[in-house]
């Protein structure tokens, strides 16, 4: 449970700030708020509709969609899940048929470690469950931590690396529409999409609440929240950026007009200390250590989902400085909270942040 509070009062300032500045005297539709856990985190949904018979319908279905997306896809935990079985392929000479939807995910992700020289990595799945950060981070107690052993930490690392994994696209003859690949892990190699799950929920999310034709809503999910629509009174979408240091405060806003996915990574989600050393969820590739580019905190805003998700952790790893060129190669705006405390933006994200 404490992970759950640790990630609620992380989401919560962005939020509350909405509640404020939209919800008094707005005609209808009105706002309705919920809150959730799902994929392992709180979800917050603010969703403008005509009645609380429609927000609930909405709701429902936003509910639905991110566990359907964790429990049939991109779950690395639940057998249930085409990552599952794409993990027990790893070794296998026929490899594994990945649907349209993971060959289509898999293919962005291998783009961004490539972009990124490798800092993204969605092979680290043996170093991260070596660290098995996210089951500490969330205990009551966490004095009898072990840090991995240097020897076995090096083992780990050597059946990572994205560029080893083989994507052989699949023929269906005269059918261009479906695009499929044959995915070949080489044995040992263990998927992990927790890094861009949340941005790619979103975006389904974003989907649906067009098809309904909802006018406004806010939605998080963990560090992930997309804005869509308008508020009825066109005020903009207020989302908070966290203080890394304190996470009861924000350090400022954005202030949002229409859809956008912001994403935020940080060291204060998901860690351990040991002997004073924080320990946190994400992983540099070149060492198998919690990345230590001088930063604390990391938001991208973007017009996509995935990318915003994924950009987040790679320039977590990067770093300032080349984060910076990574973001502006997608055309995508950051910022980062260094390690004492200042802050450095994109110029683009000038204009939506204030403070
Ligand atoms: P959060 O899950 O807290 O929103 P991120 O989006 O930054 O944070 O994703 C962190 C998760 O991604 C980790 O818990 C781990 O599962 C995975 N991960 C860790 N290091 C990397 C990396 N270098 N590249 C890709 N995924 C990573
Ligand atoms: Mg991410």
């Amino acid at each position: 449970m404490k992970k759950y509070l640790k990630t609620l009062t992380s989401v919560l300032p962005g939020t509350v700030l909405c509640m404020l500045l939209g919800g008094c005297g707005a005609e209808k539709p009105e706002k309705y708020m919920s809150v959730d856990t799902a994929m392992g985190t709180v979800v917050q949904q603010n969703i403008y509709a005509s009645d609380r018979e429609t927000a609930e319908k909405l709701s429902g279905g936003i509910t639905g969609i991110l566990e359907q997306l964790e429990q049939q896809t991109i779950s690395w935990r639940l057998e249930s899940s085409e990552l599952f079985a794409v993990n027990e392929s790893a070794g296998n000479a026929e490899g594994f048929l990945l649907s349209e939807e993971l060959t289509k995910l898999l293919e962005k992700c291998l783009e961004v470690s490539e972009q990124s020289g490798g800092a993204f990595d969605v092979t680290l799945l043996p170093v991260v469950q070596l660290w098995d950060i996210d089951a500490w981070a969330a205990a009551e107690n966490t004095a009898g931590y072990v840090l991995p052993e240097a020897e076995l930490l090096q083992q780990k690392l050597d059946l990572c690396g994205s560029s080893k994994i083989k994507l052989a696209p699949e023929s269906h003859g005269d059918n261009v529409e479906i695009f499929q690949a044959r995915c070949f892990l080489p044995r040992g190699m263990q998927l992990d999409l927790g890094a861009v799950g949340k941005g790619v929920a979103l975006e389904k999310i974003a989907d649906y609440l067009e098809r309904n034709q909802v006018s406004g809503a806010v939605v998080s999910v963990g560090g992930s929240v997309l804005t869509y629509g308008e508020k009825p009174d066109r005020t903009s979408w207020k989302v908070g950026i966290v203080n890394p240091r304190d996470t009861s405060s924000n350090l400022g806003v954005l202030s949002l007009e229409g859809q956008w996915f912001v994403s935020t990574s940080g060291d204060y989600e998901r860690y351990v200390e040991v002997n004073g050393v924080r320990y946190h969820h994400i992983i540099d590739p070149a060492t198998g250590m919690p990345a230590n580019a001088g930063v604390c905190g990391v938001t991208v805003l973007t017009r996509d989902g995935f990318l915003s998700d994924a950009l987040s952790t790679a320039c977590f790893i990067l770093g300032a400085e080349k984060g910076m060129a990574l973001a502006e190669q997608y055309d995508a705006e950051v910022l980062f909270v260094t390690l004492e405390g200042d802050m450095i933006l994109s110029e683009g994200m000038k204009q939506y942040f204030q403070k």
